[in-house]
């Protein structure tokens, strides 16, 4: 079983925001899809410990910013690299405004936004999936829908190419934020302090 076959996978990336009470949270994911037409019907997989998981559990009701090619690197720091938890992701944000159902919509560096209504959820263990109904939704710009691999190729800053560190030390570099690790040998159950991703989604950076 060859597992590059799932590389061959393209996915859409998004910010998808919740409301509870007067919090407002939001995070990035790449697992917004279209299932059904009538009605019209998204699926959403968002990770169990996602702080906007929980929000949406609750409130029931979720909105999705389409990221557009034209967002930046920043955009992802601020909703994908910290925990709602123990940050206000809106704070000092302006780039927003509140849709029907009450989450805010993203209006920088994204094309459009969903808004929906929770009919169902499956527990598929790290991850809950949202099956749920559209709401309302609306255009915002004409820019391209970024890919998760134009990210990849074209937000992502692109690191440094070093093998060892100036004390000859091995680095591990995260494939989906760019953190580094430095040590011989990454542990297998290492997790991202800043995306949560786990070690099969670091690389041993070669020069
Ligand atoms: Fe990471």
């Amino acid at each position: 079983m060859n597992k590059k076959a799932m590389y061959a996978l393209s996915y859409g990336l998004f910010v998808v925001t919740a409301r509870v009470g007067q919090k407002d949270n939001g995070c990035i994911t790449n697992t917004v899809a279209q299932v059904t037409t009538q009605p019209n019907r998204i699926t959403l997989a968002v990770n169990r410990t996602n702080y906007t998981c929980d929000m949406i559990r609750e409130s029931g009701c979720f909105t999705v910013s389409v990221i557009a090619e034209n967002a930046e690197f920043g955009l992802f720091k601020r909703f994908g690299f910290q925990s709602g938890r123990d940050t206000d992701k809106f704070a000092g944000y302006d780039a927003v405004r509140r849709a029907e159902n009450g989450a805010l919509i993203v209006t920088e560096g994204t094309n459009a936004w969903i808004s929906a209504k929770v009919e169902q959820e499956i527990d598929l263990g790290s991850h809950i999936l949202f099956v749920a109904e559209v709401t309302d939704m609306d255009t915002l710009t004409e820019t391209p829908s970024a890919t998760y691999t134009y990210y990849q190729n074209s937000i992502k800053p692109k690191p440094e190419k070093k093998e060892k560190t100036a004390e000859g030390k091995t680095v591990w570099r995260c494939k989906i934020c760019g953190y580094e690790y430095v040590g011989e040998e990454l542990p297998e159950d290492f997790i991202c302090p800043l995306c949560k991703h786990p070690a099969s989604d670091f690389e041993k950076v070669t020069a």
